[in-house]
């Protein structure tokens, strides 16, 4: 047994088994992640009493006879997520000073299920980003490539687990920041179909598309977390009130009789040669494993880009209302509360936030509503009507998940070149579908020294989780990418 390394599945299994106790894995756990994360940076804060305080309520669980499915397991958790008594700042200033007084449902669900928390994980501010070069508070590194981005927005929470800090995460995912990442940090990233996690003390940054996944280094142990954390939650409105079907025991081991969907317009033409021949070779094995390929259309995923940057934003400035100096975290005094306000706002929210903001603003505003985030919801909706109509034709639609794998530090400057990140992933995200990354390979970036992860994206129809965690399983099984890997940290 060795906590650093073996999967979730194997560490409860073995605290259930009581052949090690939660304890033995916190202490094996805690310095080797203080030394770790020296290099990495994927921690905002580390909660070592914390852990241990859980490890010993573990191990008294189990001893009085009770079977918890994430007995004993490492977890890091995105710093949108609050726990109660830790920092919860976004990554951004004007949170930094921002203590929990409460536990997110997702969470809380973790820690009833016997996880142990190690810490808080950097991201982009407010989750705007690719790259986690927007965080506020820190810096995070990729394991593979230490000169290189882990991706965004849940940076620390995908570099966490690709460099062994942690054997689980929770991230969250708007646009494409639990897939994107994944991909860029070598393991499996999963967002699941919208509404299916509760969001309740999640930092909200768009609301209709804001949804919490894991980080998991194989396709099993994501669905060991998401059994335990999807569900209705009478404190989210919007968690939807269907049954889920169990997926960690149910993950199939081939593809035969599956249509995978191959989209025309998720061409991989625009990727380098050593990419787009990882993305050929896996295509080819998806094939191998008995599924059948399906060409089919998304006519509309063009416009998927410009319309998630009208409504994300739209609802962020919105959302993002509520930090004014007043209610939460920094405050900057003025000579009035006008004044107040402007300072404070000015001073904690940093250039992308802001931007974001202002964009938002002015879509929102009269005279500008019908002609943009109108528009952008009419187009919302085509996008997600060219879904079904694909679907009818295959069971999965596969992509890649990112334009490239992770890129230098400082690489993209102008917004929109890193907005292009996230081509593959955002028309999924308007149509509220489940969606994962899981390693394919890896390609030697053309200024790089080391062979980057890159990710395979599926997605599929609304509530199909199980039949993709299921899909996800068959192909890494047979390929076991993950695995050729090492991580230089
Ligand atoms: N990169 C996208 C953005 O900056 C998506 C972020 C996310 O999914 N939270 O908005």
């Amino acid at each position: 047994m060795d906590p650093l390394k073996d999967s979730a599945r194997a560490i409860a299994r073995d605290v259930n088994a009581r052949t090690t106790s939660a304890a033995e894995v916190a202490e094996a756990l805690i310095p080797h992640v203080e030394r770790v994360d020296a290099q990495l940076g994927a921690y905002l804060e580390l909660t070592p009493e914390l852990m241990r305080e859980h490890a010993r309520r573990v191990d008294a669980r189990v001893a009085a006879g009770e079977n918890l499915p994430l007995a004993g397991v490492p977890v890091a958790i995105k710093d949108n997520m609050c726990l109660t008594g830790t920092r919860t700042t976004a990554g951004s200033k004007i949170l930094e000073t921002f203590v929990a007084p409460y536990t997110a449902t997702a969470v809380q669900r973790l820690l009833d299920a016997g996880a142990l928390p190690i810490g808080k994980t950097n991201l982009d501010e407010f989750a705007m980003g690719s790259s986690g070069e927007n965080s506020a508070l820190g810096l995070t590194r990729n394991p593979y490539d230490l000169d290189r981005v882990p991706g965004g927005s849940s940076a620390g929470s995908a570099s966490a687990v690709g460099g062994f800090e942690a054997t689980l995460s929770l991230g969250s995912d708007t646009g494409g920041s639990i897939r994107e990442p994944a991909a860029f940090c070598n393991v499996v990233g999963f967002k699941p179909t919208y509404g299916r996690v509760s969001r309740y003390g999640l930092i909200a940054f768009a609301s209709s598309l804001d949804q919490i996944g894991p980080f998991a280094r194989c396709v099993e142990d994501a669905a060991l977390v998401y059994d335990v954390i999807a569900g209705k939650d009478p404190l989210d409105a919007t968690s939807v009130d269907r049954e889920v079907e169990p997926a960690a025991g149910a993950l199939r081991d081939d593809l035969r009789g599956v249509r995978v969907g191959v989209v025309k317009e998720f061409t991989l033409d625009d990727l380098d040669a050593a990419s787009r021949a990882v993305y050929e070779a896996a295509y080819a094995d998806l094939e191998r494993l008995g599924a059948e390929l399906v060409d089919v259309t998304l006519p509309t995923a063009e416009y998927g880009l410009a319309t998630y940057y009208l409504i994300a934003p739209a609802e962020c400035s919105s959302n993002l209302a509520r930090f004014d100096g007043v209610r939460y975290g920094l405050r900057v005094d003025g000579a009035d509360v006008g004044e107040m306000y402007e300072r404070t706002r000015a001073a904690g929210f940093g250039p992308e936030v802001k931007r974001r903001i202002l964009i938002g603003t002015y879509a929102l505003s009269s005279g500008y509503y019908d002609a943009y985030y109108l528009k952008a919801q009419k187009a919302r909706t085509r996008i997600a009507e060219d879904f079904a109509r694909a679907f009818e034709r295959c069971d999965l639609i596969v992509s890649p998940a990112a334009s490239s794998p992770a890129f230098r530090f400082n690489a993209k400057s102008d917004p929109v070149t890193m907005y292009l990140m996230d081509y593959y992933t955002i028309p999924g995200s308007l149509a509220g579908l489940p969606s994962l990354s899981v390693p394919c390979g890896a390609a030697l970036p053309e200024d790089g020294t080391r062979p980057m992860p890159m990710g395979l994206q599926m997605t599929s129809p609304l509530f199909t989780e199980r039949a993709l965690l299921g899909y996800a399983h068959a192909y890494e099984r047979a390929t076991m990418h993950a695995e050729k890997l090492t991580p230089v940290a």
